[in-house]
């Protein structure tokens, strides 16, 4: 797509260096365990949105905030080369980035450290900053930094004229005024059943809670995993779009490509409908190969 004709998105979020460890178990209190092997992995959920939009075509800005350090440098290299705007990202001298441990165990059981760092730091006044927000179509928003921050973000967007979707990951409470700006919520199945109570175990529940959230949220995507992926469009009646099906590699930032993907349609002007089959298909490719985000 020609640069100047995609659509502009504006991402808020996190940044995490995430350190993936391989041993033969997690340790228990007071034990020290052997691993075999760890690699980095650029992570965080803006993060991995922010280039997931990118990929799919999108021009992106990310605002957001890491540590003057090495993590940092990575993380802000990873951006560069997957061509987001990151002139919008702090650098902070007096706190680290956010980063994560996550070890996986022989039998594929995996536990994790978070430390969010920099992400606890993000200035609601760099997301309310009019320069952000030139030509914006659309802002991306999830639930690992604080919610003045979405907030003030979700208010700038509608400022500009942006449209406004929240990957409400984890799961919160959200205020009324926060609800009120979203036009898209997209949850996956536990963060469905955490807002509204449906249990999702399948893509007819996942249409069940898509109806019942967007009452309160306007429009909303369940994402239900390998059963795939179910809408409602403003209370209409759901939709439900299976998942395609995939000699599958790994799930690991399934969720993440389908909410960068899906956001690079809308912000294009495609359906809502449209955008959610292009986003089952781009984390079904996601998950069949070896993601490298
Ligand atoms: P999260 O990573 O946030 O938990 P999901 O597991 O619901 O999100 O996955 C998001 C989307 O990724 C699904 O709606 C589907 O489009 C795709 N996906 C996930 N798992 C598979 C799978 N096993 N096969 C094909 N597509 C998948």
């Amino acid at each position: 797509m020609n640069q100047s004709t995609a659509p502009a998105i504006v991402v808020v979020g996190s940044l995490h260096y995430d350190i993936m460890v391989d041993a033969p178990d997690r340790p228990r209190k007071g034990e020290t365990v052997t691993g075999y092997a760890w690699r980095p992995k650029f992570g965080g959920k803006g993060g991995n949105q922010a280039v997931a939009a990118a990929k799919a075509g999108a021009r992106v800005r990310m605002a957001g905030a890491v540590g003057d350090d090495d993590f940092g440098r990575f993380l802000l290299n990873r951006l560069e080369a997957s061509g987001v705007d990151h002139s919008r990202v702090a650098r902070l001298t007096d706190v680290g980035s956010g980063m994560s441990v996550a070890i996986s165990d022989a039998g594929g059981d995996y536990g994790a450290v978070i430390v969010s760092g920099s992400n606890l730091r993000i200035k609601e006044t760099d997301v309310a900053d009019p320069g952000l927000w030139a030509g914006a179509q659309a802002l991306i928003l999830q639930n690992e930094v604080p919610e003045a921050i979405n907030l003030a973000a979700a208010r700038a967007a509608k400022a500009a004229g942006a449209r406004v979707c929240l990957n409400a990951a984890p799961a919160r409470v959200l205020s009324p005024e926060l609800a009120g700006l979203i036009d898209v919520l997209i949850v996956n199945a536990i963060e469905a059943e955490d807002l509204c109570g449906i249990p999702v175990l399948d893509l007819a529940s996942a249409a069940e809670a898509a109806m019942q959230l967007s009452s309160q949220f306007g429009s909303v995507v369940v994402t239900a995993g390998g059963d795939g992926v179910a809408g409602s469009e403003n209370g209409s009646t759901p939709i439900q779009v299976q998942a395609r099906p995939v000699t599958l590699v790994s799930t690991h930032g399934a969720g993440d490509v389908f909410v960068g993907s899906f956001v690079a349609s809308w912000a294009r002007g495609q359906g809502f409908s449209q955008s959610i089959e292009a986003a089952n298909d781009a984390a079904a490719t996601h998950v069949s190969a070896q993601g490298e985000s």
